[in-house]
């Protein structure tokens, strides 16, 4: 196991001297409540993605493509500025499970046995 670094080795005032390290650091753990969003009626307007202050909306082909659950922090920032209001928050231990691995499910594939509520 890797030494931790003892109170002396800290910058003081626990200064985070080099830039771009918290990719390295699974801060998602502080959630409570995490984002879901309802692909069916997303409009794919990436506002949630330009607006996360911890970058953890995957974009790709400029379309909306879920989230980086390592690091989203629950904020719900993302849920309260989507014009579509197609992202809700639920508890982390809420059991709706038909959501993929980022967060993403369809409110009307057939298939779906889940009630969905978006507007939460
Ligand atoms: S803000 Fe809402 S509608 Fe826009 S891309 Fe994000 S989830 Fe989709
Ligand atoms: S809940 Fe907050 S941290 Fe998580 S994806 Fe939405 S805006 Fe980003």
């Amino acid at each position: 196991m890797a030494r931790e670094p003892g109170y002396k080795e800290l910058p003081i005032g626990g200064l985070i001297l080099e830039a771009g390290n918290a990719i390295r650091y699974k801060t998602g753990g502080w959630r409570t409540y995490r984002p879901q969003v309802d692909k069916d009626t997303c409009i794919e307007c990436l506002q949630c993605w330009l607006l996360c202050p911890d970058c953890c909306i995957y974009a790709e082909n400029e379309k909306m493509e879920g989230y980086d659950y390592d690091h989203c922090k629950g904020c719900a920032i993302c849920a309260k500025i989507c014009p579509a209001k197609c992202i809700r928050m639920i508890l982390e231990t809420d059991p709706r499970g038909m959501a993929d691995e980022r967060g993403r499910y369809h409110s009307k594939s057939k298939n779906s046995s889940s009630v969905i509520d978006s507007k939460r």
